[in-house]
């Protein structure tokens, strides 16, 4: 827990989010800031900065999140498509240095060149 998170300050209950779905390593709370009809976020309970922070000793973890989001993908009904996506670091466009994992669906998603 780290009391300048945001992510662990939800998790801690001190701040607010829609809970989609949860596991014994893992929750799914809803993006304040949809970039599609279906976007979710799914974070380990315990602070990790992000994947690349993620070893062997983590795995367990690793493991929670994506069964957690495959949960979420038919919870949402988008299991005909959909995008799983983990920023890492300023340069990779991360903005909260708590590792999660973007669940994305619900409309046509662009080919992977057009990312920015
Ligand atoms: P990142 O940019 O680190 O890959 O993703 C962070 C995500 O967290 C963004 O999509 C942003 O909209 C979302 N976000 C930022 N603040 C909050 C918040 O207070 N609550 C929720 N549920 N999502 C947030
Ligand atoms: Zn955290």
């Amino acid at each position: 827990m780290s009391d300048s998170c945001l992510f662990c300050r939800i998790l801690a209950g001190e701040l607010p989010a829609e809970r989609v779905a949860e596991n014994e390593h893992s929750i799914a709370i809803r993006d304040i800031a949809p970039r599609a009809p279906v976007h979710v976020l799914v974070l380990p309970r315990t602070h990790v900065t992000s994947i690349h922070g993620i070893g062997t000793d983590e795995r367990e973890l690793l493991w929670a999140c994506l069964a957690l989001a495959r949960e979420v993908v038919e919870l949402e009904g988008i299991a005909d498509g959909y995008r799983l996506v983990t920023n890492v670091g300023p340069l990779g466009g991360q903005t909260v240095f708590h590792f999660h994992v973007h669940v994305l669906g619900g409309r046509q998603l662009g080919h992977i060149d057009s990312l920015g």
